[in-house]
């Protein structure tokens, strides 16, 4: 059977056909590009979270997807949240945020932006580095701090290796030195990378762990907070397995380290809890033919790279992508429409689309609700940044 389009309604609960109709009513009278979020989805993400993992507490990443709408529901919904900046900082405070549910997850951090964080509140600190924990020492006196351990990302489609976190031995002696420096060291944090496929990463970082714990109470220290970041997957054109699955061998890779008696846990979802609700609409803006004879089709639309598709970086993130048409399928190369020949979104891995797509028609690339609308340009060749709305 050709396949139209790369999505199957039946194959996820997220995206019914009905909520499909409201999106799409939604959008019916708007001009592309826009991202459309919907709030009920980004519930249902939550609620399955919870249940799947009822001893955890969410701190939701709000990088991943910052609009208002969006984090009040979480707020309302009891999440805390993870924040990397003053300026996420000052959002959460202003919808009205309680400081004691915040967690500066960045392990980057000016001596001026901590103070400012502590004396609003914040008093949970993420750390990788001797030279942050002693800023945190002197402007953040007392807080709470987690260390932060490499993870090598392998086996996601977005690593987020190497830049975060440091090898067990250097963050032994950075919890020794913010416990000489009267802070409160209490775990261990890490981020198996972003869109995580392979579950068994998260073991191996457990048991790193739990060496460390074991390491850290031998000189006095006793550790209690495991902070297990992001990195649980959206739907999009891999199949991936359901929350439940992966929570329950989450859950059990903890026992097997920790035994019954669980450490406090935290979960930092980004992806995970937007990426399935949004929809980025677009529109064709060109066809063309490079080459008379062979050679595959150009699809230039209204969104690109800079215009919130950045993750298709390497062609990591695959997005699933709608259109009406049906009929027999064609390869198409995909590309933006700013003048940067790095605005191509797939070309090694072209896209099988219906071969009637014609200029004007919509395509709709389903899970982009995470890390999209934040990261389009602010004005790159005259393209405003993508406008966001939400529906229920
Ligand atoms: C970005 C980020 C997350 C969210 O990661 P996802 O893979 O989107 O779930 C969680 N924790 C930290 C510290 C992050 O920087």
């Amino acid at each position: 059977m050709v396949q139209a389009f790369h999505y199957s309604f039946d194959m996820d609960n997220y995206m019914t056909k009905e909520r499909f109709s409201q999106f799409r009513e939604f959008a019916s009278a708007r001009e592309t590009p826009f991202l459309v979020t919907s709030l009920g989805i980004v519930a249902k993400k939550y609620d399955e979270l919870k249940k799947s993992m009822p001893y955890a507490n969410v701190y939701y990443a709000v990088k991943a997807n910052p609009t208002e709408e969006v984090l009040r529901l979480l707020n309302e919904r009891g999440s805390c949240f993870d924040i990397a900046s003053v300026c996420e900082l000052d959002l959460m405070l202003r919808l009205g945020v309680n400081p004691g549910r915040l967690s500066f997850g960045n392990t980057i951090k000016k001596a001026r932006d901590i103070r400012y964080a502590y004396e609003r509140g914040v008093r949970l600190f993420a750390s990788d580095a001797e030279s942050d924990v002693r800023k945190l020492a002197e402007n953040a006196p007392g807080s709470n701090v987690f260390f932060r351990i490499l993870a090598d990302g392998v086996g996601a489609d977005w690593p987020l290796s190497r830049k975060f976190g440091a090898q067990p031995d250097v963050i032994f002696e950075n919890i020794l030195l913010a416990k000489e420096m009267k802070l409160n060291p209490r775990g261990i944090s890490f981020h198996v990378g972003s869109q995580q496929l392979d579950v068994t990463q998260w073991r191996s970082a457990l048991k790193t762990c739990k060496e460390l714990f074991d390491a850290a109470g031998k000189k006095g220290v006793e550790l209690d907070l495991l902070n297990m970041g992001g990195g649980f997957p959206a739907h999009y054109t891999h199949p991936v397995k359901e929350t439940c699955v992966y929570a329950a061998e989450i859950t059990d890779y903890i026992r097997e380290f920790f035994g019954e008696e669980f450490p406090r846990v935290i979960v930092e979802p980004g992806r995970y809890m937007v990426g399935d609700a949004g929809i980025l609409v677009t529109e064709i803006v060109m066809i063309s033919n490079k080459e008379r004879e062979s050679g595959i089709p150009w699809l230039y639309i209204d969104a690109g790279k800079f215009g919130g598709l950045i993750e298709t970086l390497d062609e990591c993130i695959r997005y699933p992508i709608y259109t009406d048409r049906t009929g027999e399928a064609n390869d198409y190369i995909l590309a933006g429409p700013t003048c940067d020949s790095m605005d191509l979104l797939y070309e090694k891995n072209p896209y099988r689309l219906p071969s009637g797509l014609r200029e004007g028609d919509r395509l709709f690339f389903f899970t982009a609700g995470a890390y999209t609308q934040t990261y389009s340009s602010v004005f790159f060749n005259g393209f405003p940044p993508l406008r966001s709305y939400v529906i229920d």
